[in-house]
């Protein structure tokens, strides 16, 4: 018998005869120079291998963009989600960080989160007509929101219905294994919230731990959970930012790369929303065909 909570509430994957493969930005950069550089050159490299992603765009960022922002709010290849307004943790997270250190990051207060989410997601709608269904925790945390259905409220009243909170391991570090694949926070109350986890490492972690000029060297550690994904048909969900994929990197060369893998490998490339929407699909036909 599974004892693990992504194994007995596991969502039926979309693509599960050649796995899939999602990548959602965190664009988060207090400095719109580096924001609007990163969106330069994340639409010509996903225009050049027609794979699509997720911005999960923090409020704040937002208005520090929006000009350049509004054209992609439409773009076949992109969907807008949300990172929160001032990047308010939801969970406080004590990372045993084997570069920096012993570091803690407290989270904000319920009535704190509650705000961050309805700000941001009246932004989307106000200012580029997106309803926005989907967020990613700041920092991201160890076992996702498994252990707060008082969190899972929160975001379900302000009309999330996937979230990509499940980022770090028992000490608050990573990597995150495949096997925690995507599932429902059923257990917790809420059936039709699914939960995204993010594989193997934030950019960030693993870029400071080979070296940030040392591309090959990250993409040796990236590539294997994509090949692993491609032959058992799972998901693999990749997080990067805005300020990180570019740094020391402003062509994007190492996302491009990523992006080429996956389209080299067959897997199934897709937003976060439509990954959602398909899930939901494949969930619904399953259950009439065994009614
Ligand atoms: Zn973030």
């Amino acid at each position: 018998m599974s004892t693990s909570v992504y194994e007995v509430e596991r969502a039926a994957p979309p693509a599960s005869e050649q796995g899939t493969f999602l990548i959602g930005y965190d664009v988060e950069s207090r400095n719109p120079a580096v924001t609007q550089a990163f969106l330069r050159r994340a639409v010509a490299i996903h225009e050049a291998t027609d794979v699509p992603a997720t911005f999960f765009l923090v409020g704040r960022t937002i208005d520090l963009s929006r000009e350049a922002l509004r054209p992609l709010a439409s773009h076949p290849l992109f969907d807008f989600q949300q990172h929160t307004f001032n990047h308010v943790l939801l969970k406080s997270v004590c990372i045993e960080d084997p570069i920096d250190g012993v570091r803690f990051f407290r989270a904000g207060t319920l009535e704190q989160i509650r705000e961050e989410v309805r700000r941001t997601s009246a932004l989307l709608r106000d200012e580029f007509g997106v309803t926005c269904t989907g967020l990613t925790g700041p920092y991201a945390y160890y076992r996702g929101l498994v252990d707060r259905p008082d969190l899972l409220e929160i975001l379900w009243d302000e009309g999330i219905r996937f979230t990509r909170t499940w980022g770090r391991d028992e000490r608050d570090w990573q990597p995150v294994p495949l096997e925690v694949q995507p599932f429902w926070y059923r257990l917790q109350g809420f059936p039709e919230l699914l939960e995204v986890p993010l594989h193997g490492w934030q950019d960030i972690s693993l870029r400071k731990s080979v070296g940030w000029t040392n591309h090959d060297g990250f993409l040796a550690v990236e590539y294997p959970y994509m090949e692993r994904a491609a032959a058992e048909g799972l998901t693999f969900s990749y997080c990067t930012h805005d300020h990180s994929s570019t740094r020391d990197d402003p062509e994007m060369a190492i996302t491009e790369s990523l992006l080429r893998r996956a389209r080299a490998l067959g897997l199934a490339p897709m937003t976060y929303a439509t990954y959602y929407r398909r899930v939901v699909e494949r969930t619904s036909v399953t259950a009439g065909v065994s009614a």
